[in-house]
């Protein structure tokens, strides 16, 4: 293909963002947070109370108002959201001996929480149509290197045994959970749910995160609210839930000065400072997604007629947080992904690739894997553009 062409792409694509999103000055970043509610106030009454550690009262209010807000009977506030994640796994009762089933298409966190357990993790395809792991496509794998044995899934490859399901709602558009589901009752897998990016999405009408046995959100900088760092745990297992708390708090006994831990727990509690910015963040969620949806209806009707790309749009039956917008160029152009990415940087909208398939990073290569082919088409053609809530006023 000619330069011409080349530049063409990615000048459709400058203008296209630009024409969504209306003139700007200076730089737009992916995902900013925005602050513009209680936070400063809630935050200030931390310090001057004291409490700014694990001890104070935001904790606790923040998971009732997370498992308000989720539908989740419990939720259990987190350092960030890999340790959610990695607590999830080993109370899913994941150890060292076994497999996890996470999608090769994700945030490096999936995998590395399997690998905190000594777990290996088991690389699955994605479909292009919710950017998550392909039910059909998992089910024919399993039925071809799978078998149950005692009510246990084993690899018959390995000999290993493949003790989780770990979907993750890719840039906020939730997989197919229905026929996930039926897929990890047949084969004995215990669902958890990576809903790091999904908050605010659902699932037929169902909050993601909720729906698995156990589910982990995240509150990072660039999340669609945040606690500085923080994640959640989800479950609508009070067993489970009490489990969790007892291990992010290093599993020690209650106790007015003894200390006593029954197991090696973890340090993992999220703190009061941080708690209360998620509570001022919590309460502006409506606003936040009706906002970011009327930024995605921008870039939908701003892409709709432009060549060799294409807006991604949440699928029927779910409703997507949109994250953060996604961009696919087709197969002819997708050669021409780096050219897009320095195009629109250098005219001041941030855009990023997608992650690179986690099975091909050094510490995950010699993992096992299915055919990966969607996944890698994805990681050729998807682009990343403007999110912020505050980009609609
Ligand atoms: C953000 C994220 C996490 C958790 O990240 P933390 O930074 O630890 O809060 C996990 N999985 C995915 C897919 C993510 O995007």
């Amino acid at each position: 293909m000619s330069t011409t062409q080349n530049e063409s792409v990615s000048t459709r694509v400058v203008d296209a963002i630009r024409s969504a999103i209306g003139p700007r000055d200076g730089f737009i970043p992916l995902h900013k947070p925005t602050f513009e509610n209680h936070e400063w106030d809630y935050v200030k009454e931390c310090i001057d109370t004291e409490w700014v550690s694990t001890a104070g009262s935001y904790v606790e209010q923040f998971e009732e108002d997370l498992a308000e807000y989720t539908g989740a009977e419990r939720a259990i506030v987190t350092v960030n959201g890999t340790a959610a994640l990695h607590v999830s796994l080993r109370i899913a009762g994941v150890t060292s001996a076994d497999e996890v089933l996470v999608p090769a298409l994700s945030f490096v966190a999936t995998a590395n929480a399997v690998a905190y357990l000594g777990a290996t993790p088991h690389f699955i395809d994605s479909e292009e149509k919710t950017l998550g792991a392909d039910p059909e496509k998992l089910g024919a794998y399993l039925d071809d290197i799978a078998e149950v044995r005692d009510g246990t899934c084993v690899n018959t490859q390995t000999e290993r045994p493949i003790k989780a399901l770990v979907p993750m709602h890719a840039y906020g558009h939730p997989v197919a959970l229905d026929r996930l589901q039926e897929v990890a009752q047949k084969y004995h897998l215990t669902l958890v749910e990576d809903a790091a990016e999904s908050l605010g999405s659902l699932y037929k009408g169902t909050h993601t995160g909720t729906i698995g046995r156990l589910g982990a959100l995240s509150f990072n900088g660039n999340k669609t609210i945040t606690t500085g760092g923080g994640g959640a745990i989800l479950t609508n297992d009070d067993d489970l839930a009490d489990e969790a708390l007892h291990l992010v708090r290093v599993a020690k006994e209650d106790h007015e000065w003894e200390y006593f831990h029954d197991k090696t727990g973890y340090n993992y509690r999220m703190p009061n400072l941080n708690a209360a910015l998620g509570c001022a963040q919590l309460e502006q969620m409506p606003s936040f997604l009706e906002r970011k949806r009327a930024l995605a209806e921008r870039y939908r009707d701003a892409f709709e007629e432009i060549n060799g790309v294409s807006f991604f749009t949440e699928r029927e039956d779910t409703r997507s947080n949109y994250w953060l917008n996604v961009l696919l160029l087709d197969n002819e152009v997708a050669d021409r992904r780096d050219a897009v990415l320095e195009a629109t940087n250098e005219a001041e909208f941030m855009t990023r690739p997608t992650w690179q398939l986690l099975s091909t990073l050094p510490m995950y290569e010699g993992c096992p894997q299915m055919d990966l082919s969607v996944a890698r088409s994805l990681e050729r053609r998807l682009i990343n553009i403007p999110s912020s809530a505050d980009i609609i006023t």
